[in-house]
């Protein structure tokens, strides 16, 4: 909707004004969330597909708008990134994630998302070092989780981050595994922990018959590669039995439960029995 006038100046038309005013207003609202402490965290569980236990739980951003009610990330984050915000936003978020699950012992680990833009920036290992110490959380027990975009950028500045963000003995989880260009090369390029399988190809279970076959393969693969597995947005029972007989290691997702004010430390044992 953008064209150059003839005095060669840009102009808009009324809707892309409206558009640059509300992201603007977007950005300087959550400026002030910030400032203000007004962002929230949410936990969802996530469960050994074996036993059934909450073997660890995801850390999801959430804001509530005074006015425009719920944001969700998949939104204001991009909106963080071009902002600048993203880097204090990920530490608050950080922070808050060890705080919290330092509070639940019994509970093994907890993911925490790192934007393609924190996971880039130099400081990172020592803000995840800093966070660790101030809220004596153990760095065997964070997981951080990172999308394959990061890999694409800058290989090698990836790879090192790599190195020292797994130096602090943290572990990485390959995020919407499948979802990239490249996935299956990357895991031999680069050392992860373990990965999570996408949900658009735990909704193929049982759609199509190539669903599986590919579930089969990712998950063969990975476990030749040392890696865990875990499968991301499982809502049905058919699902969960299905990716626990192609021995998938944990799985998350609305059947399960969703995200949560804080961790929970067990499921229905209901929903397990019925796998
Ligand atoms: P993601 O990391 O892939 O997170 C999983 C998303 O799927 C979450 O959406 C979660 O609520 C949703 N989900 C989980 N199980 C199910 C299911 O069974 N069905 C369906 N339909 N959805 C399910 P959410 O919370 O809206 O987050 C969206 C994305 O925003 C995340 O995708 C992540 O990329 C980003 N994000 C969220 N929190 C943070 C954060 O603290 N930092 C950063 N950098 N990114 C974040
Ligand atoms: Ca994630
Ligand atoms: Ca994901
Ligand atoms: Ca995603």
């Amino acid at each position: 909707a953008k064209r150059i006038d003839r005095g060669g100046a840009l102009s808009y038309k009324p809707h892309m004004e409206r558009e640059v005013r509300s992201r603007r207003e977007i950005e300087n609202d959550l400026r002030l969330a910030l400032a203000e402490e007004a962002l929230r965290l949410e936990f969802q569980p996530i469960i050994d597909a074996r036993t059934g236990e909450v073997v660890s739980s995801e850390v999801l951003v959430r804001w509530y708008h005074p006015v425009r009610g719920e944001i969700p990330p998949s939104q204001f984050v991009p909106i963080a990134e071009e902002a600048g915000l993203m880097l204090s936003l990920g530490s608050w978020v950080l922070k808050r994630a060890c705080e919290t699950a330092a509070r639940y012992p019994d509970l093994k680990s907890v993911a925490v998302n790192l934007s393609p833009m924190q996971f880039m920036s130099a400081n990172l290992p020592e803000l995840v070092r800093n966070a660790l110490m101030e809220t004596g959380f153990d760095a065997g027990r964070l997981v951080l989780e990172v999308t394959e975009s990061v890999l694409i950028r800058d290989a090698d500045a990836a790879r090192d981050m790599l190195t020292s963000l797994r130096d602090l003995g943290v572990r990485i989880a390959l995020d919407d595994f499948g979802t990239g260009y490249s996935s299956l090369s990357y895991l031999r390029q680069y050392r992860f922990d373990k990965i999570k399988i996408d949900k658009c190809f735990v909704d193929e279970i049982g759609i199509t018959s190539d669903g599986l076959a590919i579930i089969a393969a990712v998950i063969a693969l990975a476990h030749n590669l040392g890696l865990e597995v875990t499968a991301e947005g499982v809502e049905k029972k058919f699902q969960a039995e299905a990716l626990r007989t192609l021995g998938c290691d944990s799985l998350q997702g609305f059947y399960f439960g969703r995200p949560q004010p804080e961790p929970v430390m067990t499921v229905d044992p209901k929903l397990i029995e019925a796998i």
